[in-house]
């Protein structure tokens, strides 16, 4: 079984020296116990909060123990009379190839159907980073059809899946990613209305002009992953009471420092703006899986994978994710 551990801590940037590969037995099972083979690994932007060992809402990720992560696969033995071997299972069995779960404590693992949505998907449209984005738009922007909502980090996991949802309730739906071809993307195959380059747009001025042209009738809702000068420029262009769903701030993740916002805008515009984090919302996990199953089967959530191959190329993915070299939501292959 290879692991990939966190072997020392990241000074400023994070480097493929934090972590180590390492290979292991699985060992026998006991009562109550399942042995599960993993497809996919995901790799989320939190994850790079834990390497840290700074005060968080979570805790850090203990040194020299297999990095923490979300994981679909197949159960290949069981010594629990829930699961038998075949089952398709998501739980967060870590960088490695293989994990012994016991079945009993509640909520490890849950049996998934892959009939009309694809494995890998539980790990992002139909997974935590799907409902991610069903509750800050469902629980926080709340909008009205015919309104204008906007994304950051437009078509990566959260932000693909964030799209398909605000479609749905008749908004109008405007990006803002990194690139030229992540921008066409957004509107050709995701939905959006329109989508707006932040490498072009890197300043305050420029970024707000953008948005100013995208969003005519301004922001009445505004769903935030990166930081800095695109949440700078939404606040400008928001109308009254508008919503901001605060859900990631990546442009902060790696040790980079990020600018203050500009809270009076807060006041002027009579704006809530509220962060949240999706484990603590257990109770929106059902309802949001349900309607991001139906939307994946009814081909109206299709997001493009960025896949890398063997466990042995996750740091390099991960690390490549945190610069936007990802192309939608990051998995590494494992079988
Ligand atoms: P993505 O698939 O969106 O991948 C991360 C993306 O962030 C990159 O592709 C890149 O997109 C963008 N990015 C990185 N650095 C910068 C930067 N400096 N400026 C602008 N954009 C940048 O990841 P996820 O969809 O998994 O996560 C999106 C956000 O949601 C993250 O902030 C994450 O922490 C947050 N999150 C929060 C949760 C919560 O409970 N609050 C739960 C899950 C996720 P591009 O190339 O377009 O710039």
């Amino acid at each position: 079984n290879q692991q990939i551990l966190l072997d020392n801590r990241p000074e400023g940037e994070a480097t493929e020296a934090n972590f180590r590969l390492v290979t292991t037995d699985t060992p026998p099972l006991q009562d109550g116990q399942v042995l599960v083979r993993h497809h996919y690994l995901s790799l989320d932007p939190y994850m790079r909060g834990r390497m840290n060992d700074s005060k968080s809402y979570a805790a850090a990720q203990p040194l020299g123990e297999v990095m923490i992560g979300g994981t679909v696969g197949e159960v290949v033995e069981s010594r629990h009379p829930d699961y038998q071997p075949g089952d398709q299972v998501v739980g967060m069995g870590g960088w490695q190839e293989w994990s012994v779960v016991d079945a009993r404590q509640p909520g490890l693992l849950r049996k998934v159907d892959t009939t009309h949505v694809p494995l890998s998907y539980y790990l992002g449209a139909v997974g935590m980073p799907g409902v991610t984005a069903w509750y800050g738009l469902v629980r926080i922007i709340d909008p009205k059809p015919g309104q204008t909502v906007t994304v950051s980090a437009a078509t990566g996991a959260v932000g693909s899946a964030f799209v398909a949802l605000a479609k749905a309730r008749g908004c109008r739906v405007v990006g803002i990613a990194g690139g030229p071809e992540k921008c066409r993307y957004a509107v050709e195959e995701l939905g959006f209305d329109a989508c707006i380059d932040h490498r072009q747009h890197t300043d305050l001025k420029s970024m707000s002009a953008a948005l100013k042209a995208a969003c005519p009738q301004g922001i009445d809702g505004h769903f935030e992953n990166v930081g800095g000068h695109i949440l700078d420029a939404v606040l400008l262009r928001a109308n009254t009471f508008a919503r901001v769903a605060l859900c990631g701030m990546i442009a902060g993740y790696d040790g980079q420092p990020l600018p203050l916002q500009n809270p009076a805008l807060l006041l002027v515009n009579r704006m809530r703006i509220e962060g949240f984090i999706v484990s603590e919302h257990m109770d929106a996990w059902p309802p949001a899986l349900k309607e991001l199953g139906g939307l994946v089967a009814q081909g109206k959530l299709r997001p493009r994978e960025s896949i890398a191959q063997g466990l042995a190329a996750a740091p390099a993915a991960f690390l490549g994710m945190l610069k936007g070299q990802n192309f939608g939501k990051q998995l590494v292959r494992l079988v």
